[in-house]
């Protein structure tokens, strides 16, 4: 079986061969398929265009994980919670704390709801997530090698990449340096010798996170956001290594500066063998913006529809085409979830689908994967058994029908969840104003009641409720 994947820098299609099976000095039980992918940034609830590449890759997790077995991949996806967004937020959250603790406090908590919010996608936990502020030593070696190699030079307490020392910088975007001068938003500093050079150090002002710096600079700084991947991928991927994945924005400069550094820093030929990028998402057609009131947290999002939905509605496009989100797509992706867990309800997980698999193979085409899902759908439906065992295994393989029949049947969107005890007290209450003749704050609350979807019933033996919806 053959994984074949498109690759942003060669723009083809290819096969995977994993470094470490072209490697006869690695014994067969120590290989792994190594792949590495951007994660958050942990200011902020993660928003639904943060949660399609985790998705994306959280597929191709699975099956690296089906075809090598899973001892045998290696997927490390980063914790960034050193970044000036998180020092914003700290100050802004809790003006009281000194700015070290509120930090901590922001990307503990940060981290924890996107961890939360992403198993609810039905997303496995990578191998490793490596947490920026853990690496800076890392970070600091790898600048000491940039500074060494002639590739870096340090200005005002910065140190910084020099981008004309690597002569193929703009392979992956495909722009050449002039290009991207014209079209990137480039900071112009003082201290930089060209506008295109990129921070790898900076120094800290008094109260923000300080490391000891690097290159005799005596002022205490932070790292830059690049240099942490190409640290990061290093020290728990190796050098060099398969796969390096993230959102298509994420091409330039991110990326790029990462093979830069990688590349100057070890003097390889190249840093990851396939980068894979999954496409923009808009939401009803539009980008989405805070200001236009289309901006949906994963968080929101979990509140309305079950995980499940989510997931399905977003593999619904192949992770390389732009992405529409809209409602109707989701409560298509929710309707056809209520038929295949009732008809899985009672079997066991089958035999994998073929056609399911094979599209998957091609550079995971989860279109045309669900397509076959569709097939045995209806199979199912006319009262086939090894269909609808089939039909468990493959949408299993996807990461859905994770839950049992009842927890699908059972959820309800948070909306609709009556809170029992808000419930009692308001019946309560309006038993007391109807016994204190306000007929008219019986009323109200007898209205409230009812728009939260509760009906009351009045009897001699008092109030009885029940629910509506
Ligand atoms: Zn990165």
């Amino acid at each position: 079986m053959e994984l074949k994947l498109y690759d942003t820098l060669t723009r083809e299609k290819r096969t995977l061969v994993p470094l470490d099976w072209e490697n006869p000095a690695i014994r067969p039980e120590a290989r792994r398929v190594r792949m590495y992918v951007c994660g958050p940034t942990v200011y902020d609830y993660a928003h639904i265009g943060n949660a399609r590449p985790v998705i994306a890759f959280d597929v191709l997790f699975r099956l690296l994980r089906l075809l090598y077995g899973p001892e045998h991949v290696a997927y490390v996806r980063n914790i960034t919670d050193v970044d000036d967004k998180i020092n914003a937020r700290a100050a802004q959250e809790y003006p009281d704390l000194p700015l070290n603790q509120a930090i901590r406090k922001v990307t503990s908590q940060t981290e924890a709801e996107f961890h939360h919010d992403v198993a609810a996608l039905g997303c496995l936990p990578p191998t490793v997530e490596p947490r920026a502020t853990e690496h800076v030593d890392d970070m600091k070696a790898l600048i000491e090698r940039l500074l060494a190699a002639g590739c870096a030079y340090v200005a005002q307490d910065h140190v910084l990449f020099h981008v004309a020392a690597m002569p193929d910088y703009g392979r992956l975007a495909k722009r050449s340096l002039d290009e991207m001068v014209a079209g990137a938003r480039v900071e112009v500093a003082p201290y930089k010798r060209d506008p295109m050079d990129f921070v790898l150090w900076k120094p800290s002002k008094a109260g923000e996170p300080a490391w000891p710096s690097p290159a005799g600079i005596a002022t205490p700084g932070r790292p830059g956001w690049h240099i942490e991947c190409s640290a990061m991928s290093w020290r728990h991927l190796g050098e060099t290594f398969d796969i390096h994945g993230g959102g298509i924005d994420l091409v330039f400069p991110h990326h790029e500066n990462e093979i830069a550094q990688s590349r100057c820093a070890f003097h390889i030929p190249f840093m990851a063998r396939f980068w894979m990028h999954n496409g923009f998402l808009q939401v009803e057609g539009e980008k989405m913006s805070k200001s236009l009131g289309n901006f949906f947290t994963i968080h929101e999002l979990l509140q309305d529809w079950p995980g499940d939905a989510i997931r399905l509605a977003m593999l619904q496009t192949h992770y390389r085409q732009p992405l529409n989100w809209t409602e109707a797509g989701l409560r298509e992706a929710k309707h056809h979830l209520d038929a295949w867990y009732s008809l899985t309800a009672e079997v066991e997980p089958g035999l994998m689908c073929a056609d399911l698999l094979q599209a998957l193979l091609d550079d995971l085409n989860t279109p045309k994967a669900l397509a076959a899902l569709h097939e045995l759908r209806s199979e199912a439906a006319k009262g086939s058994k090894p269909a609808a065992a089939s039909l468990k295994a493959s949408a299993q393989m996807l990461g859905l029908l994770q839950r049992s029949a009842t927890e699908w049947t059972d959820w309800r969107p948070a909306s609709l969840a009556i809170d029992e005890a808000s419930v009692i007290r308001l019946i309560e209450a309006r038993t007391a104003a109807r016994k204190a003749k306000d007929f008219a704050e019986a009323d109200r609350i007898r209205a409230e009641l009812s728009g939260m979807g509760v009906e009351l019933k009045d009897s001699k033996d008092g109030t009885t409720w029940r629910v509506t919806r």
